[in-house]
């Protein structure tokens, strides 16, 4: 989608300070960062959120984006003082990018419950 934004960091038209990728998924630094480790991780295809990942290849799409992701938190050091993963959905969910994203944030105490 040409008027998707994540859509255009995933063609490289938009730079992005790029983490980790492979064929179906990047990672990208968060342009506001939330917490010292702030990345995000979509799938090179679009699709609006989780909402949309049903079926077999959604539900495998949204097991190896997790895996993924973990992965990638381990590379970057995370492990040993844990990290959160989570994905806002539609309005009550914040979502403000309409293209299916996983939050990595760590780095610092993170508080629960979230606003
Ligand atoms: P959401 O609010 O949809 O859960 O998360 C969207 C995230 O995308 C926000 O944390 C926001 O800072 C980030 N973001 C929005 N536009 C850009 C951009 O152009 N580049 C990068 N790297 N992050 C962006
Ligand atoms: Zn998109």
């Amino acid at each position: 989608m040409s008027d998707c934004i994540f859509c255009r960091i995933a063609q490289g038209d938009i730079p992005s300070s790029l983490v980790e990728r492979n064929s179906e998924m990047i990672a990208f630094r968060d342009i506001q960062p939330q917490a010292p480790t702030h990345v995000l991780v979509i799938p090179v295809k679009h699709l609006d959120s989780v909402r949309d990942a049903s079926g077999t290849d959604g539900e495998a799409l949204l097991g190896r984006m997790l895996a993924f992701t973990a992965r990638v938190a381990t590379s970057l050091g995370l492990d040993a003082g844990g990290y959160r993963i989570v994905t806002n959905t539609g309005d009550h969910g914040g979502q403000s990018v309409r293209h299916l994203h996983l939050h990595l944030l760590g780095g610092r105490q993170l508080h629960w419950p979230p606003g």
